[in-house]
């Protein structure tokens, strides 16, 4: 089955091709020639992966799912919530956007401005699928904390300052990408819509048998 995945990240598509498996031929929009920013102005989660989502139906006509992330930290009553990709820029530091950098150095700075307070965070990850013209959510979490300070290389974005309450002595940026996708809040989200994939599938097969 072919279904297109709405990212440029070439991580989260590898991701998802491994928790779809070999029976989905996974695109991504460039694929297909679209290489759109695609503005994610909506007030939450799943309104942004809707947008995206529904952008890329629209313009394929194919079935196609699409991830949006937030990060909330409650002694920032729960900020970076949905602007995590450009927290920096939102606290004021122009220029920028989309800088991992730039959001772990103004996230660590605000928490330093609570001092004694807990660090506790999750990301919360919404999937919207597009299949057969039906809209469908999938929701995932991953529960955790923020470090003191920076460590590790690994993934990409908050991961060098998020702690999985999965691995409590360690960044998600110090653990294997294997372990990382098999906590992480888009891996519960993908891995419950490949659990619905897989049931719509047998459904049709059971109809088609009648
Ligand atoms: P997106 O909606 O998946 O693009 O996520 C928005 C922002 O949240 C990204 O720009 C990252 O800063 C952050 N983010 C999303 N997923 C992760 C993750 O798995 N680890 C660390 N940061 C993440």
């Amino acid at each position: 089955m072919k279904i297109v995945f709405a990212t440029g990240n070439k991580g989260k598509f590898k991701e998802a091709q491994e928790i779809l498996g070999p029976g989905y031929e996974l695109l991504c929009p460039a694929d297909l020639g679209i290489t759109d920013d695609i503005e994610e102005n909506g007030n939450t989660l799943k309104e942004n992966s809707i947008i995206k989502a529904r952008y890329i139906h629209e313009k394929t006509g194919l079935d196609c799912f699409a991830d949006d992330t937030g990060l909330e930290v409650d002694a920032l009553g729960g900020l970076p919530g949905i602007h995590a990709a450009r927290f920096a820029e939102v606290m004021g530091h122009a220029g920028a956007s989309h800088d991992f950098q730039a959001n772990r150095d103004v996230l660590l700075a605000e928490l330093a401005k609570h001092p004694g307070e807990p660090r506790t965070a999750r990301f919360r990850c919404v999937v919207t699928l597009i299949l057969g013209g039906g809209e469908y959510y999938f929701d995932g979490c991953l529960e955790g904390r923020i470090s003191e300070k920076e460590s590790g290389t690994r993934g990409f974005g908050y991961d060098p300052v998020f702690i999985a309450d999965e691995f409590p002595d360690r960044t998600l940026a110090e653990i294997r990408i294997e372990d990382k996708d098999a906590i992480s809040h888009r891996g519960k989200s993908l891995r419950a819509m490949a659990e619905f994939l897989q049931n719509q599938y047998i459904c049709i097969n059971e109809e088609s048998k009648k």
